[in-house]
């Protein structure tokens, strides 16, 4: 058991499972699929055949039963894939879109949603960020106005993960004239009704194998059974969302940080220069070891907080910090690794070009850096307004 006492051992040989299968089943079809701009159904099918899209979710609701430190691993088995975007996709199935309805949701929304996206039946995706509203969830324009036994839905979404494909979407929508944080409901919203429109994929610096969608909301009239949760309850529903989402975020950057590692350091082992092996060079083993430094940190940070979690605690300040650490030791992580690897670094016959290309979106999607700044010094009471 290499981290005590948070893993087991039912957890080490989940992990030898998830890493024999992201190395059969993943690993050798990713650079096809980031061509393709996106990942074929069927292997979401497949992890859900596997029991890899419910690992944390209850039997009941079609889930594994497992613990969070179910998720943890499965996050950072997957970043061993060398790519970012077939990951996140699997992260907004498992712990963005669907924690809600496991959380809030009837049990009819159960069956109609969350089920099928456990299984892999259904591909799901999260609506918050708006084209003029991103970090400022409290500005959220989107609208659902009550008529009769329906909602009537107006609005935009952008920068959505699976939207392209997506079966159905949990939506962030303003249910009143409430300013701000008041007035923000959930629903559940089927994209193949009339008035959804997609209007594009949307291109990238990385993530390429995750597809990306613009939606557009005209007059999307939906069963008043749909809405998630409580009317109005919308934001605090989301914000707990976005802790967990978060915290997995954490864990596959550790995971990614840890692949780059492992990667550089075996190349420094056998390359040589100048007669020497580059791990010989003091500057390349200095490095290395202060890479491995840097990620065990964050490493011990993520596995802390997400102890806390697990036990039903909600620490923001120490999911925000998780988030921000592991996000910036990543990128740093990466980019070294691509520097002991020279210019095999930067060219995609080795994993790291990509990696690092992805491992960008980490400081920006589900906050940024600032914001998780701002939610550390706020909890730490350093704002006088
Ligand atoms: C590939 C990709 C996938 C995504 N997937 C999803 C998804 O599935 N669903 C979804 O809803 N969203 C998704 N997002 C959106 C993502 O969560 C947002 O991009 C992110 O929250 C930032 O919002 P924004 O882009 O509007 O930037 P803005 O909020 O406009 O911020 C712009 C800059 O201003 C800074 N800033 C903003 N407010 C403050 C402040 N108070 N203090 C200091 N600095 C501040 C930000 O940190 C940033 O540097 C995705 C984005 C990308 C790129």
């Amino acid at each position: 058991m290499p981290y005590p006492p948070y893993f087991t051992e039912t957890h080490d040989q989940f992990r030898a499972m998830v890493r024999r299968f992201v190395a059969m089943e993943i690993t050798p079809y990713v650079r096809q699929w980031e061509e393709a701009g996106e990942f074929p159904l069927a292997i979401l099918r497949r992890m859900g055949e596997l029991g890899l899209l419910g690992v944390h979710y209850p039997v009941e609701v079609g889930g594994q039963g497992g613990d969070y430190f179910m998720a943890v691993v499965l996050a950072e088995e997957l970043s061993r894939c060398g790519a970012g975007g077939f990951p996140m996709a699997v992260a907004v199935q498992t712990d963005m879109a669907t924690p809600p309805i496991g959380k809030f949701g009837t049990p009819a929304q159960i069956e109609h949603y969350l089920k099928p996206a456990l299984s892999g039946a259904k591909l799901a995706c999260l609506g918050i960020t708006e084209p003029n509203h991103g970090s400022d969830v409290a500005s959220i324009e989107t609208h659902a106005i009550r008529d009769g036994d329906e909602w009537v839905i107006h609005g935009s979404k952008v920068f959505i993960t699976n939207g392209p494909r997506a079966d159905f979407m949990t939506l962030v929508a303003r249910t009143g004239d409430a300013p701000g944080y008041q007035g923000l409901s959930l629903f559940l919203l089927d994209l193949d009704l009339p008035g959804v429109r997609v209007m594009k994929r949307l291109n990238k610096v990385g993530m390429r194998s995750s597809d990306t969608a613009l939606f557009y909301f005209d007059d999307v009239r939906i069963p008043a059974d749909r809405l998630l949760g409580n009317e109005g309850q919308g934001f605090y529903h989301i914000i707990w969302e976005l802790q967990g989402e978060r915290l997995i975020a954490a864990a596959g950057a550790v995971g990614s940080a840890q692949y780059a590692w492992e990667i550089a350091r075996d190349y420094a082992k056998q390359r040589s220069a100048f007669g020497r092996r580059l791990s010989d060079f003091q500057t390349i083993a200095h490095l290395l070891a202060e890479m491995a430094t840097e990620i065990e940190a964050v490493r011990q940070l993520t596995y802390a907080v997400a102890w806390r979690f697990a036990q039903g605690e909600v620490p923001a300040q120490e999911i925000a910090m998780a988030k921000l650490a592991t996000a910036q030791t990543a990128n740093w992580v990466i980019d070294r690794a691509i520097q002991i690897l020279g210019g095999h670094g930067y060219v995609s016959d080795w994993p790291l070009e990509r990696m690092w290309r992805d491992i960008r979106l980490n400081r920006i999607g589900g906050g940024t850096d600032e914001i998780m700044k701002e939610i550390i010094a706020a909890t730490m009471g350093l704002r006088t307004e």
